[in-house]
């Protein structure tokens, strides 16, 4: 059946990119004849006086909120690029009737493989040694005592597209496997994952793995509560959003010595303030929101984000929806 839609002329905004050149989108863009304009914008009123004339958006970290779309009744599609959206107001956009979209599967493997890096990092001491080891020490008892993985139970916060993947990759190191995740049949959990509830997950685990997505309901939940449950000598890993964890309750954990060190790949504020206590913590391994990069996941997440406006402005709607528009 031929689309209904008939393409319509489009100008992007392009703003607050990371990536050293933006060779890819311009090339894409030009083949399907969509202007684009460029700009690095970090607040709303930047994006607001970049995005004249435009009626889309391509943002990575740039706040896209009710201003924005107050000021800017043009625009009619914003696509992040990246998994989360948590930096559009999906609320506001849906009120204005634009879409948001954004580029979910790029990254699955390699936010998953580096979550596990970090945990067998922690485990088997491997950075503790290698300082160890640069400081002129050799000897194996050096990074403290360390447990059979074998014997120890991950835990998995949020069994979505990368907490199941961490938890397939995982299950061949460890004991047992357990989960939670509301949001879900019994049916999506695959039969090597236990199903627990909550608190009986930060209760049972060695180690605790966040993958849920940033949200009104899981902004702070990872709190002095819940970690005060978890075993002593036990991990918590952050590769999902920095927001999820209160990080002061997460340093008094590990200063009091309730949980044996964090692999945190997102922070509340990145990049951290310089002196960061948590950050500087020698039993916190660090990367700079770095799970998601690989060669092959870098162009895959440009390209999907690219072309959720090029669908959007010739068939009508992105290739991946968050908030259908109008
Ligand atoms: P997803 O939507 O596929 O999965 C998220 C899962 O969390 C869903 O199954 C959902 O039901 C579950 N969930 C929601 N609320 C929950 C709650 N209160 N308790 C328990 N579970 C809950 O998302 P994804 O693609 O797997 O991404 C997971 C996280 O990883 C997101 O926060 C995303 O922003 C982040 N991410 C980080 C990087 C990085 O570079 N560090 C890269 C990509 C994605």
């Amino acid at each position: 059946m031929e689309n209904p839609h008939r393409a319509v002329p489009c100008r992007v905004l392009i703003t607050d990119f990371d990536f050293p050149d933006l060779e890819l989108e311009h090339s894409m863009y030009q083949a399907a004849g969509i202007e684009v304009v460029t700009a690095q914008c970090r607040t709303p009123e930047e994006v607001i006086a970049a995005s004249a004339h435009c009626n889309a958006l391509l943002v990575q970290y740039a706040p896209v909120n009710e201003q924005v779309f107050a000021a800017r009744p043009e625009i009619r599609i914003a696509s992040r690029y990246g998994a989360g959206f948590d930096t559009i107001d999906t609320a506001a956009a849906l009120r204005h009737g634009v879409w948001v979209a954004n580029s979910p599967d790029y990254g699955v493997g390699e936010v998953a493989t580096h979550a596990l890096a970090m945990t067998l990092d922690l485990l088997r001491h491997i950075t503790v040694y290698d300082r160890a080891v640069k400081a002129g020490s050799w000897h194996y008892t050096q990074g403290g005592t360390i447990r059979r993985i074998g014997e120890l139970t991950v835990g998995v916060l949020g069994l979505g597209r990368i907490g199941k993947r961490y938890a397939h990759i995982a299950r061949d190191c460890f004991a047992r496997v357990i989960a939670h995740d509301p949001y879900l049949i019994d049916g999506d959990f695959p039969a090597y994952v236990e199903r627990v509830e909550l608190d009986a997950l930060f209760a049972q685990a060695d180690v605790v793995s966040v993958h849920t997505p940033l949200n009104t309901e899981t902004r702070g939940m990872v709190n002095a509560r819940l970690l005060g449950l978890m075993k002593h000598g036990s991990l918590l890993m952050n590769c999902a959003r920095g927001a999820i964890v209160d990080t002061q309750a997460l340093l008094a954990a590990v200063e009091s010595g309730r949980l044996d060190g964090a692999g945190l790949d997102v922070l509340p504020i990145e990049p951290p303030a310089p002196g960061d206590a948590l950050v500087a913590h020698p039993r916190v391994l660090v990367s700079p929101h770095a799970a998601f990069y690989s060669v092959t996941g870098e162009r895959e997440l440009r390209r999907k984000a690219a072309q959720n406006i090029i669908d959007w402005a010739q068939r009508g709607r992105p290739s991946y929806t968050v908030v259908q528009g109008s």
